[in-house]
């Protein structure tokens, strides 16, 4: 790529009110059989639409073909039950009702694939697909199976490494894991969450990133937020990790957050992905205040590894919040872009 400050929104996008009821996780469909595959289409060629409208470099499929980042994987691997929900605590913060594992988990089928290669489609910019890490994948479901997390995450692993190397082919560029479960289960991390991770992106020639937040702006998680104290120094546990991995990209809040921006130090040698709007608020931000954001973490990240994008998903959001907040984005760093080749001119 061959953009400074290139943008990237880190993953979902608010659907439109005739496809799913808006503001909302695991919002139902509005729409049904036929009408829904094309209704899918429709609005992830709005999104690229908007998206690149709006001078967003990295182009994503906004979610618009899943309910959910987690679920809609696992609903559609065997050995999954999703009639069969169970109600469980997620993050060790809120409850949902979530599908539950009854059998050995497989992919009879790719589930993101097609998806993806009509993501290709629309746009010849970059191209970057979100999918579940496996730790975040175990702590979205009921398993009555396995009966070990660390069993089921490997084999979730394995089948994440089949889709991913399935994206890469159908020509995604990036291909993220979401794990916000790094920031939660710090021991699980190190005794096998890492591993896991490492397992899923193995033998992908694909860019590959991690993104690992504070949630979505839900009131869940801007509760579980204001107990963490002055500073958050939660991804201390997993940084030294992933800067010993193979991963290439490390995406992580930034903006309105308390974490201390010195944390970037630890993934030294990584691109990072720095949210630079803030998901949990409506306000949208100005261009100073994203450069300013994103200012500050070039004491810890050359200028060439940084990605700018928003801290977390944004689908609870009304949509012209979320779209305001793309605009945002790009215009912070199309400032901090000028500052930076301006000074070499
Ligand atoms: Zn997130």
């Amino acid at each position: 790529m061959n953009t400074l400050l290139p943008t990237a929104a880190v993953g979902s996008l608010p659907k439109p009110s005739w496809l799913a009821e808006p503001e909302k996780l695991w919002s139902p469909w509005a729409l049904d059989a036929d009408a829904l595959v094309e209704g899918k289409q429709d609005a992830l060629r709005a999104a690229v639409h908007e998206q690149r409208r709006r001078g967003i470099d990295i182009i994503s499929d906004g979610e618009q073909t899943r309910q959910h980042f987690v679920t809609t994987f696992i609903e559609h691997l065997r050995g999954v039950d999703f009639e069969n929900r169970e109600t469980v605590r997620i993050r060790d913060r809120y409850d949902a009702s979530v599908p539950t594992v009854v059998g050995a988990v497989e992919r009879v089928k790719p589930v993101f694939v097609q998806d993806a290669a009509f993501l290709r489609q629309q746009t010849d910019q970059p191209i970057k697909w979100a999918l579940p890490g496996p730790m975040t994948m175990i702590d979205t479901l009921a398993d009555r199976y396995y009966n070990s997390r660390e069993k089921l995450a490997w084999e979730f692993a394995g089948i994440l490494n089949q889709e991913a190397k399935e994206l890469e082919a159908a020509g995604v560029d990036i291909i993220q894991f979401d794990e916000p479960a790094f920031n939660v289960f710090f021991d699980e991390v190190r005794d096998w969450g890492m591993a896991a991770l490492e397992r899923a992106v193995e033998g992908l020639r694909a860019e590959t990133a991690v993104h690992i937040c504070y949630g979505y702006g839900i009131k869940a998680n801007t509760d579980w937020k204001a107990t963490l104290g002055p500073e958050w120094r939660q991804y201390e546990e997993s940084f030294p990790l992933l800067q010993q991995s193979s991963i290439d990209i490390v995406s992580l809040e930034s903006h309105n957050s308390r974490i201390p921006i010195e944390v970037i130090e630890l993934i030294r040698g990584k691109k990072v992905m720095l949210g630079a709007v803030d998901v949990a608020s409506h306000d949208i931000e100005r261009p100073e205040e994203v450069a300013h954001t994103l200012r500050r973490a070039l004491e810890f990240v050359d200028a060439d590894k940084l990605i700018a994008s928003s801290n977390c998903g944004m689908a609870p959001l009304p949509r012209d919040v979320a779209l305001a907040k793309l605009s945002a984005l790009s215009a912070g760093a199309a400032l901090l872009r000028q500052e930076l080749t301006g000074a070499l001119v």
